[in-house]
């Protein structure tokens, strides 16, 4: 990647990092953000920082075992699940993790997202599925979303959070997003009385949109 590229990637990476904070996805030092530089190399959000006062230069370059390469600042002790992602999906590009506060709710009452309500999150998330719990910043935590790489691109993380993948950032982010604003509208429904599902026939068509897009 070009001197140019990966400053116009910094900016990309800072950017989502305040819509982030904006939106309320993200409290205090919560969250990270990271996208492919190369083939071992990620640039990712430092530790400790809200994630609206992260500028350009504040960055860390990472190799694909963890080891900083480069910048002033920690690297997060999150960084084992994005790296992870990275391995395991070559066509992942961009990894985003947040504490988005109703998709986070729902994870903390062992519940995720349903594909078959909003055609939307069938077509841009998926099935979403619930990874268990494991110590944030341990290996157990990336061990944890092992079963679930395949075919998945958000995914709720119990009495944690959500994480989600992209072949770009703007998509990735995309999902993050959507991923709350889906659980902010099954919410509503949940409180105005019971979900209905979308006919079997309606999601198969869905789930076929989506797969044309991957
Ligand atoms: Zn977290």
């Amino acid at each position: 990647m070009s001197e140019r590229d990966e400053s116009a990637l910094r900016e990309a990476i800072c950017a989502v990092c305040r819509k982030l904070w904006e939106r309320g996805l993200v409290a205090g030092g919560d969250g990270n953000v990271s996208a492919r530089l190369g083939p071992d190399r990620v640039l990712a959000t430092p530790a400790g920082f809200s994630k609206v006062d992260v500028a350009p230069d504040d960055l860390v370059v990472v190799s694909g075992d963890g080891r900083k390469l480069n910048g002033e600042h920690a690297v997060s002790t999150e960084i084992g699940v994005h790296l992870r992602a990275y391995l395991r999906r070559p066509d992942v590009h961009a990894v985003v993790h947040a504490h988005p506060p109703t998709a986070t709710g729902l994870a903390a009452t062992g519940q995720t997202i349903p594909d078959d309500v909003l055609p939307e999150a069938t077509v841009l998330l998926g099935p979403v599925p619930l990874v268990r719990y494991a110590t944030p910043g341990t290996p157990a935590l990336a061990d944890a979303f092992e079963e679930h790489w395949t075919g998945h691109d958000a995914f709720l993380m119990a009495n944690h959070g959500a994480l989600t993948l992209g072949g770009s950032l703007r998509v990735a982010h995309q999902r993050m997003e959507s991923l709350e604003h889906t659980a902010r509208i099954l919410a509503a429904a949940r409180a105005f009385g019971s979900v209905q599902s979308l006919a079997p026939h309606e999601v198969l068509a869905l789930r076929e949109m989506r797969a044309r897009l991957h």
